[in-house]
Order: structure tokens, then sequence, then C-alpha cells
């Protein structure tokens, strides 16, 4: 489709389209090609980079208040322009509005931290630590930072990073999906509109060719990057190769564990939630649910009419409960993993694969899927499927339930269903994973906590946002200070103590 709509980058304060190469943007619920974006090469990422670095300077000495200032006007804009910025999300991601009206929420929350940058950046002071000296501690910007984020939430990740790495005075090349590439641009215009220097913020679209080119660039300094596994070690291993800092979040593969005296009810309304909500394409969807003792076949009972009433259709239809995948290769991908779990041996309860949507035929739709009796050796146990296939394990104890998620290679989130304060406790402590929930089935922490998984959900030191996300972008320093009238005379050949 020649004459569709190109999705350039965003260079120096301009929208920037000239490319070689261009990918496909789908609108999931039907099907079409609505779009196609720029692949960016070598070139272009040289530029972006060659234009953050020329901003960088001022930008570094800028007052923390007055960047905040920018972050509380770009909260504004980014209020104003919310359904906007839904519409975009559900026209090339395809989950449902009020849902990415509620990843827009998310994704301003940090943007509100970030506003508190002044006191963020306050440091410690030791007033006379021994013989007339004063030792404080600065937190000063990287330099150019890079942030490669995933399809599924096309603002909010891209809002984990923005606003901490420009709080802290560091400039940003941001290379957004391929499959969901306009939220991006929309936020660029709107950090403008919000007084931010042109070249501070840029966008690069692009695929492997555009993530090479920022990793082995020696003008970027960090880079955050939110992904599939495979990717995200693949990026750690270059990144730090190449000298950079690097966060590399993953994939995951979350359990719910269900005890005997949970409420049945409020565990199964959490479960359908959790696992089918944007059709499972979400890092923290439940994927496993960890049946105790003979909860299963209560809970069985409890999910069957639920998953019979679940909506599914295009995300714009304000009666949706779920939309498409994102596109057919995904949708085959995720029916190729149903296949495998019935030549497994799982039990289908329910099949979602071949499933239409009246009217939208070619939408890349795949219905709600339970399988019951699955075993950890099973693909569609350890594997990340990202979609919407519930699978539930039996096991006879609470510690049997612990060992089985300690066991995974993937520890992003988890949840427990529980009325014992004691389990609860006990989980809390003892299951290795990075986020966790009590009667909570999707733990993302606020904006103020920080986010961020175990093992292989993981690679690299520090949680995106929060004070994790101020550390990862900003260079630790302490000064130590004394004026001549309190210098001894003479040199001083033994080690300094405080006298
Ligand atoms: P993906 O790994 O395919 O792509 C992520 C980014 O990496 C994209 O910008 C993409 O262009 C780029 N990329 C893809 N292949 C690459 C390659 N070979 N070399 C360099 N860069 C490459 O992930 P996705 O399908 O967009 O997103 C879904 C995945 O993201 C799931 O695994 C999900 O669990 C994970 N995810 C994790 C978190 C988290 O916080 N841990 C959050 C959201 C999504």
């Amino acid at each position: 489709m020649s004459n569709a709509p190109i999705i350039g980058h965003y260079i120096n304060g301009q929208m920037h389209d000239a490319s070689e190469r261009f990918s496909d943007v789908f609108n999931p619920a039907t099907g079409a090609v609505q779009a196609r974006v720029a692949l960016a090469e070598l070139k272009t990422v040289d530029e972006a980079v060659a234009a953050a670095q020329a901003a960088f300077p001022a930008w570094a000495d800028q007052s923390s208040l007055r960047r905040a200032r920018v972050m509380f006007k770009f909260k504004e804009l980014l209020d104003q322009h919310h359904d906007e910025l839904a519409e975009i999300i559900c026209r090339e991601h395809g989950k449902v509005f009020s849902d990415a009206k509620g990843e827009v929420v998310r994704g301003i929350e940090i943007v509100e931290f970030a506003c508190g940058a002044p006191t963020l950046l306050k440091s410690d002071y030791s007033d006379n630590i021994g013989g007339g000296i004063d030792n404080w501690n600065l937190r000063q910007p990287l330099g150019v930072c890079a942030g490669v984020t995933p399809f599924n939430f096309p603002v909010m990740v891209p809002l984990w990073m923005i606003p901490m790495a420009l709080v802290t005075g560091n400039c940003f090349i941001l290379k957004p999906s391929e499959r969901d590439p306009s939220a991006s641009l929309l936020m660029a215009r709107l950090l403008k509109q919000a007084g931010l220097p042109d070249g501070v913020f840029n966008v690069v679209q692009g695929d492997k060719v555009a993530v090479d080119a920022l990793l082995q660039h020696k003008g970027i300094e960090a880079i955050s990057f939110v992904g599939s596994t495979p990717i995200a070690e693949y990026i750690h291993q270059q990144g730090t190769a190449h000298g950079k800092r690097v966060q590399a979040l993953g994939g995951a593969k979350n359990h719910m564990i269900v005890m005997p005296d949970a409420d049945l009810d409020q565990a199964a309304d959490a479960l359908i939630g959790a696992a089918y909500g944007s059709a499972g394409e979400r890092c923290m969807a439940i994927s496993v649910a960890v049946v105790v003792g003979d909860v299963g076949q209560k809970l069985i009972d409890k999910l069957l009419p639920r998953i019979d009433a679940l909506k599914v259709g295009n995300g714009m239809n304000a009666d949706s409960d779920m939309g498409p995948l994102v596109t057919a290769v995904h949708k085959a991908k995720v029916e190729g993993y149903i296949d495998q779990g019935v030549k497994e041996g799982a039990k289908l309860i329910v099949d979602g694969r071949n499933f239409k949507v009246p009217g939208a035929e070619n939408g890349f739709f795949v219905g709600a899927t339970l399988f019951d009796d699955v075993t950890p050796e099973m693909t569609i146990y350890k594997e990340e499927i990202f979609g919407p296939v519930l699978g539930i394990v039996h096991v006879p104890d609470f510690a049997a339930a612990v060992e089985l998620i300690n066991a995974h290679e993937f520890g992003n989130g988890v949840s427990c269903f529980t009325s014992d304060g004691g389990i609860a406790r006990a989980f809390a402590r003892n299951i290795k994973v990075g986020m966790v929930g009590i009667n909570v089935p999707i733990p993302v922490p606020m904006a103020w906590h920080s986010f961020g998984g175990w093992k292989r959900s993981l690679f690299g030191d520090h949680h995106a946002y929060g004070e994790e996300g101020l550390r990862f972008y900003s260079r630790y320093k302490s000064v130590m200070q004394r004026w001549p009238d309190s210098i001894a005379k003479g040199a001083e050949f033994s080690m300094p103590t405080a006298k």
C-alpha cells in the first residue's frame, strides 16, 4: 500500500522522514495497513546523537527547578491530549480504549514524580568531617541516553524513561516499537510545546539496525531497554561491551497462587482481568494459575461463565473487554503455542483459535483460552506466550507452589490470593520475584517506587523509574572541601582519618 502515510523520525525539534526502508503499521482490529514507518539507518542515528550532544551542555546546566517546570507543563499537555493518545494506542496496538486511557495515566504518574526533581536531586551534606573539611554528594547527568521500547505500552513504557532521564539533565533518544510508533511523535510535539529545547529529546524509528547503531555509538552513555528476554540479554551484553550503563527489562511468566482459603469469586475476577486484559499482551499478565489442594475444579467452575461473558472486539467499541493481538504474525505465534499445548497433553477447556469477530474477520483476534493440567515440562508453561492463554497447574500445598515459581527462569510479577496473614507474609518473604501482589493480581509499583523483575526478567542493576530510575540516569559524585586557613602545614603521608 504505497500511498499509506509515512511515520518518520523527530530530530532536533523537527520531523524527519527521509529513509530507505519502511515497515507496515497495521490496524490490528481490521488487519489493514494504515501507515508505513521509516526505519533508520546509521546516518539517521548519527544525526540524532549529534543533535542531542549539541543540546546537552545547556540542558545539563539548567537548574533542576527549570527542568521540572518543563515536566509540569508536559503533564498538563498530556492531560489535555489524553484521549488523543489513547486513540492512537487503540488504533496501532489494538487494546481497548479504557485500558489505553489507563496506560496513559500510569505514564503521567512518572511525569508527576519527575516534577519533584529539585527535592529528588537534593543531596546529603556532612559538616566538618574533620580538619575543617566538609563533604557532600552530587548527582550529575550522564550525557546522551537512549531508550528502546516494546509494542505493548507505546506511551507508558517510554514515560518510564523520558521524564527521569530529562529531569536529571540528560538528553534522550527514543527508539519506539516499529509496530506502534505514532504516540512517540505526539509526545515529542508536546515536550516541545512544554518548552523543552530542540535536540534534548529525539525519536528515531527503526528496527535492529537502529538499535545496533545506538548500542555501538560512542556518543551514547546509557541504554534503557524493555522488551523480550532474548533481546534484553543481547542489549545488556552489547551495551556493556561498548562501555554503556544498561538496564534491560525482559519477558515474564507470571503466576497466581490460589489458596484453599481464598475468596474464589475474587480470585476468578482477578484472573479474568489479569489473564485476558489487553489480550494477555502485558508483561505483568497472569498466565499461570497455581491451584492449591482441591481448589482446581471449584475455580474452573467460576472461570467458565466469566470467560463466556467476555466481549472480544474492536478496542474502540465501548463494550469490548478484549481487543485483537498486535499483528497477524503474533496471532499465528500464540495459536502455535495453543497447538503445542494440546500436543504436549494439556487439557484444552476453552479454545480461542480461529476466533472471528463478525464484521472484522481480518482482525488479528484470538479468543480467551484456558488449559487445565498444565505441567512444568510443557512449552506452554516454560515460555512466555504473550496472548490470552491461561494455564492451570495443580500443586498439593503452599510450599510446592513457592518451589514451582522459584524454579521458573522468569521472575517479573507474582500474586497470591489468600485470607491467611501467615501465608501472605511467608509468600512475600520467600518468593524469588521482583513484584509481588497479595490479593492484588497485577502488582505494578507506583511512580515513586520502582518497577522491575528478578532472574531473566531483568538484566542490569537498576529497576525502572522511582528512585532506582533517578540513580540509573545520574552519576554520583562526592565532594570534599576545605579552605586554606584549616590546612595544617607540611605533607601528610598516612591515610587521612577523621581527627
Ligand atoms: P521485542 O523484544 O520484540 O522488541 C522490543 C524492542 O526491541 C523494539 O523496539 C524492537 O524494535 C527492538 N528489537 C526487536 N528485535 C531486535 C533485535 N534483534 N535487535 C535489537 N533490537 C530489537 O518485544 P515486543 O514484542 O515489542 O514486546 C513484548 C515483550 O516485551 C514481551 O516479552 C514482554 O514481556 C516484554 N515487556 C517487558 C516489560 C518489563 O517491564 N519487564 C514491559 C513490557 C514488555
